[in-house]
């Protein structure tokens, strides 16, 4: 029954979104969209995974094994108030004019690619298994009107929809964003570790927590300094017991 959804569901995405790469716009077979949704195979082979060498604290990736810290130069000398957090892919080749598109360029469909991309997180054993409220970073309202969309909103409906069996997720939109910021993308490293100070509130109803606390699970389309998914832990640790907080990401900025 869901092979066949799926295929009814696939077949109103390309009468909707012709199957075409949304890097480089090279029409697809039928049999390729369904295994990678919007992607190319000379696109993807630009897309480099972050693997299993990466700073168990922030997520960023490592060139070598050799080069492993405990904590790495991004978050070595700050204090993140989650507890760890994983990306998928490294925002190099394809990947970042996707999530360009993506974002800025009305592709809202992408989003079935970055889910499939972001099966690359669960990796992680510390992800999998038990369950996870699954927490969007949250836009400010007057930019969620100017893109008609959240695309970390979309990017957890599709990591819930793919999640492992073992793994219960479920959407809890705990945060607002009650300032709007200067993109993070436009700043360097250390206007980024300022910009987002008070920028994020916990809603004022949420649900009542598990007895050993809340295990919540951020989702942001890039993680770079880390800072706005800090941010958003610690505006969550404000108001609500927690377990554990834990992001992840498409792309590693
Ligand atoms: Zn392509
Ligand atoms: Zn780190």
């Amino acid at each position: 029954m869901k092979e066949r959804t799926s295929r009814i569901r696939q077949a109103v995405m390309g009468w909707l979104y012709p199957p075409v790469c949304g890097a480089c716009d090279l029409p697809l077979e039928t049999k390729r969209q369904l295994e990678k949704p919007f992607l190319c195979e000379s696109c993807e082979d630009t897309l480099v995974p972050i693997g299993a060498d990466y700073c168990q604290v922030c997520g960023q990736g490592f060139e070598s094994k050799s080069a492993l810290p405990f904590r790495c130069a991004n978050c070595g000398d700050r204090e993140l108030a989650i507890d760890f957090a994983v990306s998928a892919y490294r925002g190099s080749g394809a990947g970042k004019g996707l999530m360009h598109r993506f974002k800025y360029g009305k592709q809202r469909h992408l989003g079935r690619l970055f889910g499939v991309m972001l099966d690359e997180v669960w990796r992680d054993e510390r992800l999998r298994g038990g369950s996870w409220w699954v927490v969007p970073v949250p836009l400010h309202p007057r930019r969620l009107r100017e893109r008609g969309f959240n695309q970390s909103r979309e990017l957890a409906l599709e990591l819930i929809r793919r999640a492992p069996a073992e793994t219960e997720l479920r959407l809890q939109p705990l945060l607002r964003r009650v300032r709007q910021t200067t993109r993070q993308a436009r700043l360097d490293r250390r206007e980024r570790l300022t910009n987002l100070a008070d920028v994020f509130a916990a809603r004022k109803k949420t649900p009542a927590a598990p007895d050993d606390g809340a295990r919540i699970l951020l989702v942001d389309d890039v993680i770079t300094t880390g800072t706005t998914v800090s941010e958003c832990a610690a505006a969550l640790r404000q108001g609500l017991e927690i377990g554990r907080i834990a992001a992840v990401s498409v792309l590693r900025g």
